[in-house]
């Protein structure tokens, strides 16, 4: 959909904020889930994370909150804390013993991870009332986790109503896809109307992973060509030329693309019709098993891909004369055969490719997974070196040997950093 201009987030009309003093540098960074909130403060100065936390299980009996300073030990309430409200209201009392309270002169900001900005964010931008209505306008694109999100906003700003409130989109790295990669070939009227599109997610990872990946080469990210395989619980591709996202696997929703830890990716979207027609599901009992009783956890009853390696390595030995271990290596099978599938497709989508990042708790970890999507692509200039690729190090770090014509990378993404950085770069300029 070409978007109307009055669909488009206008930087000139964009709400501003006062530009923080030399010395607030620090950003709190909230992640507002439907039943959780994590945090972090990062210091922009010199990249310090003084505190970080996270309050789960909210609206339960047993809610808990721990809080980890960086000087001090770990310190967890467990109580029930009956919404975002009371959470954040305890994060801050948290952060205030530890003399970082919201009121602190060197808090900048709250930067905000908002999952869908729709067509019309498409940059960080500072929360005004009308912005936060806009968020909730997207709430039926993200039923899930917008409403979380505002939630949490409008929460921060009861806190600290002087303090500016930064949302950071999920959805914002991707608005750069080229019409032809963000339509789907149906009716354009009825997808326009009801905003049916590749949004794509994970936008700060894909944004941040590409761009260290440049660094890693020692290359202007405007020079590079990288294609990011973000490979964690949930997993999304990218192709990135030039510091733009030209490609992604994730679509209207968080569903489409590879395999994931409980999520199917792609599949035939009759596939949907037959289970409701034929096998009698309603729509929400789809929904369920797409989202989570597939990927992984419904190939073989496991969603992570540690345990499913265990499975495989324990083979005849597993207790059911290898009946695990097979299981196990059909969902590993299934997942690496999906991944090169897109590795293939984004070759051709960039032409020319610098670089292959492998991120998240899956791509940063597992040597198997790595080895097994590059494996017999020399024909697309990727290799992998085996020790490279079996040393273990939270670093960003390449995998192929020195002579590859395309790196392939270990870069360990940090979603919280490019939130902050986004944050504090959109308040000074
Ligand atoms: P994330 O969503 O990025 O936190 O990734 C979580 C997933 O990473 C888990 O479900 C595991 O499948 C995977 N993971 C974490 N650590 C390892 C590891 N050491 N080896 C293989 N997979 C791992």
């Amino acid at each position: 959909m070409t978007p109307q201009p009055d669909e488009r987030h206008d930087p000139g009309t964009a709400p501003t904020a006062p530009v923080p003093g030399p010395d607030a540098t620090r950003v709190l960074v909230l992640n507002s889930g439907s039943s959780s909130v994590k945090y972090q403060l990062i210091d922009m100065a010199d990249g310090s994370r003084p505190a970080a936390g996270i309050v789960e299980r909210i609206g339960e009996d047993a809610s808990s909150l721990r809080h980890v300073p960086a000087d001090g030990e770990p310190r967890e309430t467990v109580r029930r804390f009956t919404d975002h409200g009371e959470a954040l209201s305890a994060v801050a009392e948290e952060l205030a013993a530890d003399g970082l309270g919201l009121d602190s002169p060197r808090l900048a900001a709250i930067g905000h991870r908002v999952v869908h900005g729709g067509q019309r964010f498409t940059a960080p931008t500072v929360v005004d009332d009308e912005v936060l209505a806009e968020v909730e306008r997207l709430v039926p694109l993200a039923p899930l986790h917008n409403p979380a999100n505002v939630t949490g906003i409008r929460t921060a700003r009861k806190l600290n109503p002087g303090l500016p409130q930064v949302a950071v989109f999920d959805t914002a790295f991707h608005t750069t896809v080229p019409e032809h990669a963000a339509r789907y070939a149906i009716d354009v009227e009825t997808a326009d109307t009801h905003r049916v599109r590749r949004y794509g997610f994970h936008g700060t990872s894909h944004a941040y992973v590409s761009r260290r990946t440049a660094e890693l080469l020692g290359r202007d990210p405007a020079d590079v060509n990288v294609i990011v395989l973000h490979l964690g619980n949930g997993a999304s591709a990218s192709a990135v030329a030039g510091g733009r996202c030209v490609e992604t696997s994730m679509g209207l929703t968080p569903l489409e693309g590879l395999v994931m830890g409980t999520r199917s990716g792609d599949l035939d979207p009759a596939v949907i019709l037959h289970l409701h027609r034929v096998a009698g599901m309603d729509m929400d009992a789809v929904d369920e098993l797409l989202n989570k009783r597939s990927g992984l956890v419904g190939l073989c009853g496991d969603n992570d891909m540690r345990e499913i390696r265990r499975r495989i390595d324990a083979g005849e030995d597993d207790g059911h004369d290898g009946a695990d271990a097979r299981r196990a290596q059909l969902a590993f099978d299934v997942y690496v055969h999906r991944l090169r599938k897109y590795l293939g497709a984004y070759v051709a989508v960039l032409g020319r490719v610098d670089a292959v990042a492998f991120t998240a708790g899956v791509g940063e970890n597992s040597a198997e997974v790595r080895a097994a999507a590059i494996a017999g692509l020399e024909v697309l200039g990727l290799e992998i070196c085996p020790d490279r690729n079996a040393e273990r190090s939270r670093e960003a770090r390449l995998v192929s040997p020195e002579y590859a014509r395309t790196a392939v990378a270990v870069v360990p993404t940090d979603e919280e950093l490019e939130i902050a950085a986004q944050t504090y770069r959109l308040l000074t300029g």
